[in-house]
């Protein structure tokens, strides 16, 4: 049994990526006197690679400024449009005076995040890796590579992948989308090993996702994101696939990927590519055992897209809530932790979109795809007007 007075932290956040770092930022701004209580621990070192393609939603936004803070900081590349296609046609957004989407690299992003978090006070131990978590009646035990920590309360913001999740809810079921990634020059055009015409559809400074893929069986998309790399201007490719047709087989994800490339003057082959799971949010999920709670990718990102930057940041907020509520009530049971996901615009956002990835993926022939982004797209642009985007302003 722990002495609550040598316990070393009251909350110990495992993982500094956006949602670990965005529930420290919001427990000090609504608790600042648990400041010096707080503890990142980060298995990497700042500025870390992480594979995203680095879209921010204007909910990011939303919510980097309700803390104060300016992400126009880190080097972007802003998407006037984005576009949503399937056999050449579909869905264009764009919002009146400002950019669709906002694009950042995740190490420059982070990096930045993390030094917002160290100038509020906040430790973060870099290169220490946590190796198991063991809740007990009146603390949780963290074991790492290095050292052994005692705290009331762990926040598990490590990932996909992560350790906190499997410690646990072992037994829980996982929803994981297979994902690959390809950075590439802007303009570099090598089909077939040799310099060809740029032929090229798409336009610069445009964000493109193409379904094309999903009657094959891949219930996902390709996209085609504008990005820089050190100021010089790339761009991003990639797939994803939630998997929920896997049960049929599981096509290859190369080979579409490839044929988009391709269409666009572009030789996959000559480029490296990186694959990452996105474990993606399902309401029926369980996000916490007393005294540990689960954020960003390890609760659960978004189906449709598998977009969770802005995810993980509004996690943060209904995290550092309960984690207060919880501290002030000396009540470390997080019964109602999956209510608080659940009824917030984030969780009722959240829920909305797992609804649709089923609906939109396991429809998955032409003729319902067709009908989906061309006939039925005035009310596919209003359900992700209401229900997608726009539950940032809400969280508060
Ligand atoms: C290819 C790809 C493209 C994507 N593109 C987009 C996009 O364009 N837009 C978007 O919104 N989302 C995108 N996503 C999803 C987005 O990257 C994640 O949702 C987001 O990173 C989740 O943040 P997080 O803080 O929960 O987890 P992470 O960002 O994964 O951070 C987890 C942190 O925990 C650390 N960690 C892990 N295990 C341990 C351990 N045992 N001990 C200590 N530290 C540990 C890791 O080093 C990491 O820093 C993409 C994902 C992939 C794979």
């Amino acid at each position: 049994m722990a002495n609550q007075d040598m316990l070393q932290h009251d909350v110990l956040i495992i993982g500094g990526g956006p949602s670990g770092l965005s529930t420290a930022l919001h427990l000090v701004q609504i608790a600042p006197h648990l400041t010096n209580r707080i503890l990142i621990l980060e298995k990497a070192h700042y500025p870390r690679p992480k594979l995203c393609a680095g879209a921010l939603t204007a909910d990011a936004e939303i919510i980097l400024q309700c803390l104060g803070l300016n992400v126009s900081e880190v080097p972007h590349v802003d998407a006037s449009t984005a576009h949503l296609d399937f056999a050449g046609k579909g869905l264009t957004i764009s919002l009146p005076n400002t950019h669709a989407l906002r694009i950042i690299r995740r190490n420059e992003f982070d990096a930045w995040l993390a030094q917002k978090v160290k100038d509020k006070g906040i430790e973060i131990r870099e290169g220490i890796t946590v190796k198991k978590i063991q809740p007990q009646d009146d603390s949780v035990i963290v074991e790492t590579d290095s050292e052994t920590f005692t705290t009331q309360i762990v926040v598990g913001a490590d990932g996909s992948n992560g350790i906190t999740r499997r410690c646990i809810l072992p037994n829980e079921s996982i929803h994981t989308a297979r994902v690959l990634e390809v950075i590439t020059p802007e303009q570099d055009v090598i089909a077939s090993g040799k310099n060809a015409p740029r032929n090229d559809i798409h336009q610069v400074g445009v964000a493109y996702f193409d379904f094309f893929p999903v009657p094959s069986g891949i219930a996902g998309y390709t996209w085609d994101f504008p990005t820089q790399i050190n100021g010089e201007p790339m761009r991003c490719w990639g797939i994803y696939d939630t998997n929920i047709l896997a049960y049929k087989q599981r096509p290859g994800l190369k080979e579409p990927l490839a044929a988009e490339m391709l269409r666009h003057g572009f030789d996959l082959s000559q480029y490296e590519i990186k694959g990452h799971p996105i474990r993606w949010f399902s309401p029926f999920n369980q996000f916490a055992v007393p005294r540990v709670i689960l954020v960003g990718d390890a609760a659960g990102a978004d189906g449709i897209f598998g977009e969770g930057i802005s995810i993980a940041l509004g996690y943060g907020l209904i995290a550092a809530q309960s984690i207060r509520d919880a501290i002030t009530q000396n009540d470390f049971s997080f019964d109602d932790y999956r209510r608080r996901i659940l009824l917030s615009p984030l969780g009722q956002a959240l829920t909305v979109r797992t609804g649709i990835t089923h609906v939109l993926y396991h429809l998955h022939w032409v003729w319902f795809q067709k009908f989906f982004w061309r006939v039925f797209k005035p009310v596919v642009a209003l359900a992700a007007w209401l229900f997608v985007l726009n539950w940032g302003k809400r969280m508060k």
